[in-house]
C-alpha cells in the first residue's frame, strides 16, 4: 500500500444506475472479474466497493502468486477425486499467464521466482514433492539423499540455518494494490462507456431473481442482469436470493498478520518455513523490490474473529502476534536485524471447505461467486474471474473444485476440523 500512489478521485454512487454486471467488492477478485468481462465480452460492468479499492485482503497480503492450497493435496484428492483435484491445480497454474497478461495490460510488474519451502526433516520434504507444481528437492551438500539436488550454499539459499531440505515451486510476486489501481485506471480509460467504479459505495441489500438483480447502495438502486459477489469474508449486507448457499455460514472471518522491514538490495524471493511440529506456527517470507524500496515482509500467524468488523480495530493481541513473527525472523532469518517498520493484518475469509467458492450459483442464473480468501487466493481469484466470465458468455470453462455445485456438498467444516498443510497458528 506504501507504493500505491493514487491520483484517481474516488467516485461514489450518487444516483440510480443500470448495468449488465454488478461486481460487489474491489479487491483482486472484483478487479480481475471486471478485466475479464470487459476484455472478453461487450457487457457493461459496475464495481461497487464499500471502502476503497484494495482495502481488503488484496491490500494486505504477501504477494505470492502461487498454485497452492492450504488443504493438503491428499485430502483434496480424498474430497474431490484425483482428476478434479489435478485439473484445479493445472487451471490455477495456468492462471499465471492470465495474471501476466493482466499485469502487462496494466503496466504492472510481476517477478518470476522459484520459491522454496523449508523442512526440518527430509521425509516431510519428500512428501511435499508429491504436490503438483513442485520443481525440485534441495538438500545441503553433505546429505546422502540420492534423488535431490545438493546445494553448496544451502543455508544461503534458504536464508536460514537448521533446515534439512527444501522443495521448490514456481511463484510470481505481485503488488496487488498497485496492480488493481493500474487496472482500474487503464480499464476506465479504455472502456469509458462500459465501465464504472464506485468506492465508498457498500451494497447494503441485494435482491436476486433468476435473470435480474436489484442492489441498494448509498440509498440508490443499481439494476443489473447479474451480480458477481467478490466480498471475501466481509458481512454487513443482506442477500435475498433463494439460493441454497448461505453466505452467512459459508465464510468465516480470520485475521492474518504480516510485518515488513525495509532492507538493503536483495534478489526477489519467497521462502516458507514449515514447522516440524504441526502445533507450531508456520511462517512465510517475501523479499521484493517495489518501486524504489526493497522490502522483506513476513507473515504466518492468524486469529479467528468473532465478527468481520474486528478486522477494523488493532488490539494488544494483534501487537503480540506481530512481535512473534518478528521474534521468529530475528532467530531464523539470516541478516534480519529488526525492528519491523510496518505491521498489518488482513481479513482472510475462510470457506467452510478451506477452498475458494467460485462460479455460477447452482440455482440462480443471475448470481456468481468468487469468494473466500482462504489464506492463499491471488491466482485463484484470477482463475475464478476467467471462469465466471466464460460462464456469463456461455463459453466452455475449466472445471475446478471451486464450482458451487461441487462446494455445496456436505462440507468438512473448516476452520475447526479441516487439517491444513500450512497450519495457521491459533491459540
Ligand atoms: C496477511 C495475508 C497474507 C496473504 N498472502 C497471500 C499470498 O502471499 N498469496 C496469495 O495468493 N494470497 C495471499 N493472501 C490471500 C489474498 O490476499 C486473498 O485471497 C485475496 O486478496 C482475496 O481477494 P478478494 O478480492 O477476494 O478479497 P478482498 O481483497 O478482501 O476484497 C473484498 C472487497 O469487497 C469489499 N466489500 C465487502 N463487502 C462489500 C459490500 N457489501 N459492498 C461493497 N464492497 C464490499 C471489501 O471492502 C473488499 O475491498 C493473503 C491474505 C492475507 C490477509
Amino acid at each position: 500500500m506504501l507504493n500505491l500512489h493514487r491520483e484517481r478521485q474516488a467516485a461514489s454512487l450518487s444516483e440510480d444506475s443500470d448495468t449488465d454486471i454488478a461486481v460487489i467488492g474491489g479487491g483482486i477478485s472484483g478487479m480481475s472479474a471486471a478485466y475479464s468481462l470487459l476484455t472478453q465480452t461487450d457487457r457493461h460492468v459496475i464495481i461497487l466497493e464499500r471502502n476503497l479499492l484494495s482495502s481488503g485482503a488484496s491490500g494486505h497480503n504477501a504477494g505470492q502468486a502461487v498454485a497452492a492450497f492450504e488443504v493438503p493435496y491428499p485430502k483434496l484428492i480424498r474430497t474431490y477425486g484425483k482428476e478434479l483435484t489435478d485439473n484445479t491445480y493445472a487451471a490455477v497454474n495456468n492462471a499465471v499467464s492470465s495474471l501476466k497478461s493482466m499485469a502487462e495490460y496494466a503496466s504492472s510488474e510481476i517477478a518470476d521466482v522459484e520459491a522454496l519451502a523449508l523442512f526440518s526433516n527430509l521425509e516431510s520434504a519428500k512428501e511435499r514433492m508429491k504436490n503438483p507444481g513442485s520443481t525440485c528437492l534441495y538438500v545441503p551438500s553433505d546429505s546422502n539423499e540420492p534423488d535431490a539436488v545438493k546445494l553448496d550454499d544451502f543455508n544461503g539459499q534458504t536464508w536460514s540455518s537448521g533446515y534439512a531440505a527444501a522443495t521448490g515451486y514456481h511463484s510470481g510476486i505481485v503488488n496487488c494494490p498497485c496492480l488493481i489501481e493500474n487496472l482500474a485506471n487503464r480499464l476506465l480509460e479504455d472502456y469509458p462507456d462500459q465501465f464504472e467504479v464506485y468506492e465508498h459505495s457498500p451494497a447494503d441489500k441485494i435482491s436476486l431473481e433468476n435473470d435480474a438483480a436489484r442492489i441498494v447502495c448509498n440509498g440508490h438502486i443499481v439494476n443489473s442482469s447479474s451480480v458477481v459477489m467478490c466480498t471475501n469474508g466481509y458481512g454487513g449486507f443482506s442477500l435475498e436470493s433463494g439460493s441454497p448457499i448461505s453466505l452467512d455460514n459459508k465464510i468465516q472471518p480470520v485475521a492474518g498478520y504480516m510485518i515488513g522491514r525495509l532492507t538493503s538490495p536483495a534478489p526477489a524471493g519467497i521462502r516458507s518455513y514449515v514447522p516440524s511440529n504441526p502445533s507450531e506456527p508456520y511462517y512465510y517470507v517475501t523479499k521484493n523490490f517495489v518501486n524504489s524500496q526493497y522490502v522483506t515482509c513476513a507473515g504466518g500467524l492468524d486469529t479467528k474473529l468473532t465478527s468481520w468488523k474486528d478486522i477494523e480495530t488493532w488490539t494488544q493481541d494483534d501487537e503480540r502476534k506481530c512481535s512473534m513473527i518478528e521474534a521468529f525472523l530475528l532467530q531464523k532469518l539470516s541478516g534480519f536485524s529488526g525492528p519491523r517498520n510496518y505491521q498489518w493484518k488482513g481479513l482472510m475469509g475462510y470457506t467452510d471447505t478451506g477452498v475458494r467458492l467460485a462460479g455460477k450459483d447452482p440455482n440462480l442464473d443471475s448470481l456468481y461467486y468468487s469468494l473466500g480468501c482462504n489464506g492463499i487466493g491471488i491466482l485463484q481469484a484470477v482463475l475464478s474471474a476467467d471462469v465466471i466470465c466464460k460462464q456469463i458468455d456461455g463459453k466452455a470453462y475449466p472445471r475446478t473444485f471451486f464450482d458451487p455445485l461441487v462446494q455445496n456438498q456436505d462440507s468438512t467444516g473448516y476452520p475447526d476440523a479441516v487439517q491444513l498443510s500450512m497450519p495457521p497458528f491459533r491459540e
